[in-house]
């Protein structure tokens, strides 16, 4: 593994092997996508972490605000980028997924806008992939999805919409904006024990408790960034629970 480390995709400058990757632990093939933001306030700190032998972090691919893109892990490879995370039924994600890390200083850093080059290349990037591997459009998440708890990446500014109008991604027109919470933090109840099921009927991690507790929050909140970011508050209004049914809709389960 990495003993020969081309480049799986034609649109990769150079191939800069990281140490921090190990054999897949499943059967087949990457069936997922993650895309994270690097968090960090340069590139080039995130870079040197990636490759570095003592952070036991990597990615596959990263992509610079330029556009370029370099790649660390062999696809074949298990790259370590998830954490513990969670996607219908999978708590190995990286034995299952392909990881892009995208330049941008994120939340703790203001959250610069994603410049048009970077988000072309990853465009680019995340289409060869998804071809390659077929991997179907609802299995290209945040990392914000399958951490919740954990991750808010790559965040709410990140243009899902504009991957989707490119053939990239699952996504809907989100439903309007009104009216009051659902839901509120602490219910209990039936009703909650429903909106949890429809979650994790899309692939969250959330356990049908009844109880709108913090894991419930982090898990609507990481939804609302991906799909319905106008306001992220992990409060369980109706635009929030019609845009996700409207997901599942269109899923061929
Ligand atoms: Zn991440």
């Amino acid at each position: 593994m990495n003993s020969d480390p081309s480049p799986d995709s034609p649109l990769v400058a150079r191939f800069v092997p990281s140490p921090n990757f190990g054999e897949r632990r499943r059967p087949g093939e990457p069936n997922c996508l993650i895309l994270h933001y690097t968090g960090m306030p340069t590139g080039e700190a995130a870079f040197d972490l990636l490759i570095d032998p003592a952070s036991d972090v990597s990615a596959h691919y990263f992509v610079w605000e330029d556009g370029r893109i370099d790649q660390l892990v062999a696809e074949g490879a298990r790259a370590w980028h998830a954490g513990r995370a969670f996607w219908k039924g999978e708590s190995d994600v990286n034995s299952v997924s392909i990881g892009i890390e995208i330049v941008n200083p994120g939340h703790d850093f203001g959250s610069p806008p994603f410049p048009d080059e970077q988000i072309a290349a990853t465009l680019a990037l995340a289409r060869d992939i998804c071809s390659r591997w077929a991997i179907r459009p609802e299995r290209v998440l945040a990392h914000s999805d399958i951490a919740p708890l954990r991750k808010r990446d790559p965040g709410e500014g990140f243009p899902w919409r504009r991957l989707w109008e490119e053939g990239v991604g699952h996504w809907v027109e989100p439903a309007g904006l009104s009216g009051e919470a659902l839901f509120r933090y602490e219910d209990e109840g039936p009703p909650v024990r429903a909106l949890q099921a429809l979650f994790a009927l899309y692939g969250y991690g959330l356990e049908p408790t009844g109880v709108y507790d913090r894991g419930t929050r982090a898990v609507i909140a990481a939804f609302q960034r991906h799909f319905r970011p106008e306001r992220v508050d992990g409060e369980a209004d109706a635009s929030t629970v019609e845009t996700l049914e409207t997901l599942i809709e269109g899923l061929a389960l």
